[in-house]
């Protein structure tokens, strides 16, 4: 008999941890709350808890669970943070990140706010997360997020979820003193790097390596196209 959606996540997250790739009891509650099927097509709902990247439509891909998972620990989420997401996509990573910084059950609120480059899936991003529960914790922007989002800036935590030539400077200078950016730097082709970058002071910042990954490319002013 198939294992039901909800036994087949904590699986998964359950191995996250004992592998490492969870640290922390806050990140694995996150994923344990937030249901992925609700944010994929249909086509996929059975497969919500296999732990890699699923199409979400326009030649686009949700990230893996342990990518989603890595990308919370190396931008050091914790209640209360402002967090900027560059790649809405279907808006699961979203509501991970905001059962974090906006836990429902504390008084802490901070907020996400995500850019979407597509219209379609910004609109449907919008969609799951008002049907889910998430619109008053989640401000979903249709535009070019490799220009950030300055109207809500400074952000505690940028995370990009598609590959970069490089880091935007407009995403350096929108961090808070203290702040970290996550972000895939390499050809869209090739296994990018992923790059926590903390700035340290108003002119500084400190860059670490943290490994391999795969990510569709960039688009945008300083993206890999200019579209
Ligand atoms: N975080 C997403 C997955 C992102 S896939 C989720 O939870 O589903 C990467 C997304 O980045 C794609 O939807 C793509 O359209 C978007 N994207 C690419 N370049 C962008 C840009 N410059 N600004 C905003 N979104 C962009």
């Amino acid at each position: 008999m198939p294992k039901s959606l909800e036994e087949q996540k904590r699986r998964v997250i359950q191995n996250l941890v004992e592998a490492g790739v969870i640290k922390r009891k806050i990140v694995a509650d996150a994923l344990m709350k937030v249901p992925r099927e609700e944010f994929i097509p249909e086509a996929y709902r059975d497969s919500a808890y296999v732990d890699s990247p699923i199409p979400i439509g326009h030649g686009q891909t949700t990230s893996a669970i342990h990518m989603v998972a890595w990308m919370c620990e190396a931008a050091e989420l914790k209640p209360g943070d402002k967090v900027l997401e560059i790649g809405g996509g279907c808006g699961y990573m979203a509501a991970v990140y905001a059962e974090i910084v906006a836990p429902p059950e504390s008084d802490v609120k901070g907020h996400v706010y995500t850019i979407e480059i597509i219209s379609d899936l910004a609109r449907k991003a919008e969609e799951n997360l008002k049907k889910l529960g998430y619109i008053d914790r989640v401000t979903v922007i249709h535009g070019d997020g490799s220009l950030g989002y300055p109207q809500a800036a400074p952000y505690d935590a940028i995370i990009v979820t598609a590959a970069s030539p490089e880091a935007p400077k407009p995403l350096r200078e929108q961090l808070k003193i203290g702040g970290r950016l996550v972000i895939p730097i390499g050809s869209p082709y090739y296994i990018q790097e992923l790059t926590a970058i903390m700035r340290i002071s108003k002119d500084e910042y400190e860059e670490r390596g943290l490994g391999g990954c795969v990510f569709v490319p960039l688009r945008g002013k300083h993206g890999w196209t200019r579209d």
